[in-house]
């Protein structure tokens, strides 16, 4: 195990300095001089006396200890963790975009305001949708805003009754936290023995209570749902719409729409598909696309554009008002926008034909040591199941561990929850078949292992800065700074 690192505090000694100032050539005055006595500090601050070098060397230690998508492989499932070109940094760093102030007139910003209305013509594109709010700050937000914007719908044509929103057992956790937070009881439908969703448990869940069915396809199976045309026609006909969660809009593009699939609502997480950095809790940015009959209640503004200017509307008398302050993380749109453009539609399409084949390239690998649920192609992700290797005392959490004493992330565990043991794999379309070989070389070290000895996986990981976290007291009870004793 790689020695944990002492704190600065520990680390100071008195009279250490990280610092020179030239000595001090006007008259000195005392503390009382300068502060009453009821305002001064008891005791000294005891602030940690250390040298430049200390400190340099401290923090560029603890820099190298996050895992990031800069650093290694990280097949995280359903989060696309893929390589974001630093291209679109530079670019969202132009004074221009970065300077801009949220307050400044329409018409001194007409450059944003396009950029704007570009991004919107592209998703539409992308989505097959009418039009697009930038305003959700990422998924999950995408998902509370097109659910309102559902609700809203259900409203205005007197559809009071519809309080019931569909989601499949397949779902990622935020859809059924989303439902119940816009105020509508979650109905699970359950999976076929295919991986789909089970259409004739589907047509008996679906009635006059029905607001929508919540679906992101391909599921968190990495399948695509074979009778997405029949779901979406059961939902309809029903009075129901549908609302596509974008999170693996990775697998598609190019090939296949929501909005063709009979979406009336989806969000992107361009913080996902469209390579801008993500995890750690933010900025993302989850744009929402609805079909025309849903236009009037998005939120406001929408950005419009009348001869060669343009605007913020606001005159949008159904609309669900504001989601957000302002409008939406700007900067992370610039550099979805330039992956965008710098891709064009070729380009993106290569990307879900590379993730989809890097995918099954990988599953082909893993499938010699692992049992993998499901015997059909995959999309852009796959589901491990060790159960057998999780029989002989090292399962899903251990491999995880294992894996990053091999210095690659994990993929997701134990999700989606009708697998067992599951390892959710997504490997992206910026891996190398070198990278991939290599991950699949530690999964069969780590298989073997496990067959002669199950316990050194079990008792991992070895190679990291701290061993087994107790991670329900470190989110019940995080101690986030140190105290003094
Ligand atoms: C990531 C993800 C979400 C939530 O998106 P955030 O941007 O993290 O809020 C929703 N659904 C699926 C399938 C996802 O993978």
């Amino acid at each position: 195990m790689r020695k944990a690192k002492a704190l600065l505090f520990e680390m100071g000694r008195s009279g250490r300095r990280g610092y020179s100032l030239p000595d001090n050539d006007v008259p000195e005055k005392s503390l009382d001089q300068l502060l009453p006595q009821k305002m001064q500090r008891n005791e000294p601050l005891g602030m940690p006396e250390l040298s430049e070098v200390e400190v340099i060397r401290h923090y560029t230690e603890l820099s190298t200890r996050n895992f990031g998508v800069d650093t290694g492989f990280y097949p995280l499932g359903s989060c696309t963790m893929k390589y974001n070109p630093k291209v679109n940094e530079e670019v969202a760093a132009l004074p221009g975009f970065a300077q801009l102030h949220p307050c400044q007139p329409e018409e001194t910003a007409q450059g944003a305001l396009e950029l704007y209305y570009n991004m919107e013509q592209c998703l539409k594109e992308l989505t097959g949708m009418e039009r697009f709010t930038m305003q959700p700050s990422a998924g999950a937000h995408g998902e509370l805003t097109g659910l309102m914007v559902i609700q809203a719908y259900h409203r205005h044509r007197g559809d009071h009754h519809r309080n019931k929103v569909l989601v499949p057992v397949t779902a990622h956790g935020t859809n059924p936290a989303t439902v119940t937070m816009a105020g509508y009881e979650v109905v699970q439908v359950p999976a076929d023995e295919r991986g789909n969703v089970d259409l004739e448990a589907l047509k008996e869940a679906v009635d006059e209570t029905t607001s929508a069915l919540m679906l992101t396809n391909p599921s968190t199976l990495g399948l695509f749902e074979e009778e997405i045309l029949d779901m979406a026609r059961v939902v309809h006909e029903a009075g129901g719409l549908l609302y596509y969660d974008g999170a693996n809009m990775n697998a598609i593009m190019g090939y296949t729409r929501p909005g063709d699939m009979g979406f009336d609502v989806v969000h992107l997480n361009i913080h996902k598909t469209l390579s801008t950095p993500h995890g750690g809790g933010g900025p993302g940015s989850g744009p929402v696309g609805v079909k025309e009959r849903l236009t009037p209640y998005l939120p406001v503004p929408l950005v419009e554009k009348k001869g060669d200017q343009f605007y913020f509307n606001y005159d949008l008398p159904e609309s669900i008002g504001k989601v957000q302050s302002f409008y939406g993380n700007f900067g992370v749109v610039v550099k979805a926008y330039n992956y965008l453009r710098m891709m064009g539609a070729e380009g993106l399409k290569q990307v879900s034909t590379d993730a989809v084949i890097n995918s099954n390239y990988l599953a082909s690998l893993l499938q010699k040591h692992y049992y993998i649920p499901y015997d059909r192609i995959r999309k852009h992700e796959f589901v491990v199941s060790p159960k057998t290797q999780a029989k002989k005392g090292a399962g899903a959490g251990d491999i995880a561990k294992a894996l990053l004493d091999r210095g690659f992330h994990p993929p997701t565990v134990y999700f989606p929850l009708i697998v067992d043991e599951a390892l959710m794999t997504e490997p992206n379309e910026t891996e190398s078949k070198e990278t991939l070989d290599a991950y699949a070389r530690a999964m069969e070290e780590i298989a073997r292992i496990i067959d002669e000895n199950a316990e050194e996986i079990a008792s991992g990981p070895h190679n990291t800065v701290v061993g087994r976290l107790d991670e329900v007291r470190a989110a019940r009870n995080p101690i986030l700074r140190w105290q003094k004793e």
